[in-house]
């Protein structure tokens, strides 16, 4: 731990001078990751409460680290949304409510000037830099590294897709479907049904170096295809024959699902995980590998 007269100073234990360098907040920045680098810019060792620069419990942060830092407390509160009032009318501007956290784009950070790990909060379809082309790792899956896309237009193509459901259906609807229809097309990876789309991406992404189950770069090669089955899902024609008593119309949703979905594959007995949320209206219980395991090469190969 550094030695600093910084932490010794009575003044400076609960100081409102302003910092030597008060560094910006990056947008929809969380607290404790604009503290922990605020204090480290400032030779402090850091915390996730802002004890080391003079914060308490029950303090007006925003105002506290606008006396810091010399930015406007609405400023703040708008970059930082966990400083927002509660009704959230200081924030009209956030898209929709942002319900994870993952680190910000690193080719975002270095031009900003960033050298370390930003955490942000993100709705969930979050998960493309768009400037950069690079995947920043689905928040539903806790991915941590990032992967340049470029060679990848099917991705950023089902990127777009993505947005444009959340538009024409609503952004609730489609973040509940995706969820669901990620957790299925990654249960068929998981029980090596046939996705050639899935595996021919992975094979692309992956470039010849091993990977498992939890590489980020398997979550990319899969989102194409859970989006595809978002589109369906959320489609009231679709979600219709889905859900319906008549097998004829059902077996009619399944076939739109292998033609447009798997790329062949037709969904098929009890096991299956759509079928079984087809017929239970939750996927399945969840058998996954352990987190380190490699991938199986049927499912890469
Ligand atoms: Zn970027």
């Amino acid at each position: 731990m550094p030695s600093t007269g910084l932490l010794t100073s009575p003044v400076l234990t609960r100081p409102r001078r302003r910092l030597p360098r008060p560094v910006p907040p990056f947008s929809h920045e969380t607290l404790a990751s604009y503290l922990r680098r605020l204090q480290i810019a400032n030779g402090l060792p850091a915390d996730r409460t802002g004890a080391n620069l003079g914060i308490k419990p029950g303090d007006d942060i925003a105002v506290i680290l606008g006396a810091l830092t010399g930015r406007p407390a609405d400023a703040l509160r708008f970059a930082l949304p966990q400083l927002r009032t509660d009704d959230r009318r200081i924030a009209p501007l956030l898209r929709g409510e942002p319900t994870h956290t993952h680190s910000a784009c690193q080719l975002c950070c270095r031009r900003a000037g960033i050298a370390q790990d930003v955490r942000r909060w993100v709705t969930h379809d979050e998960v493309i830099c768009l400037h950069h082309r690079h995947w920043l790792g689905s928040p539903l899956d806790e991915a941590t590294q990032q992967l340049d896309l470029a060679g990848h237009p099917d991705v950023l193509a089902a990127w777009r897709r993505h947005r444009n459901l959340i538009t024409r259906r609503g952004r609730t609807a489609v973040h509940d479907v995706y969820e669901t229809s990620a957790r299925i097309v990654s249960d068929w990876h998981h029980q090596n049904r046939s996705l050639p789309a899935v595996t021919a991406r992975l094979d692309s992404l992956r470039a010849g170096r091993p990977c498992t189950y939890l590489d980020p770069l398997v979550h990319a090669a899969r989102y194409p295809t859970a989006v595809a089955l978002t589109a369906l899902l959320t489609s009231p024609h679709w979600r219709h024959l889905a859900f319906n008593a008549d097998d004829t119309r059902v077996r009619h949703f399944l076939q739109r699902v292998a033609d447009t979905v798997t790329n062949g594959y037709y969904p098929t007995g009890g096991q299956d995980p759509l079928r079984h949320h087809l017929n239970n209206g939750v996927p399945a219980q969840r058998v996954l590998p352990r987190p380190g395991a490699p991938l199986a090469q049927s499912a890469s190969t």
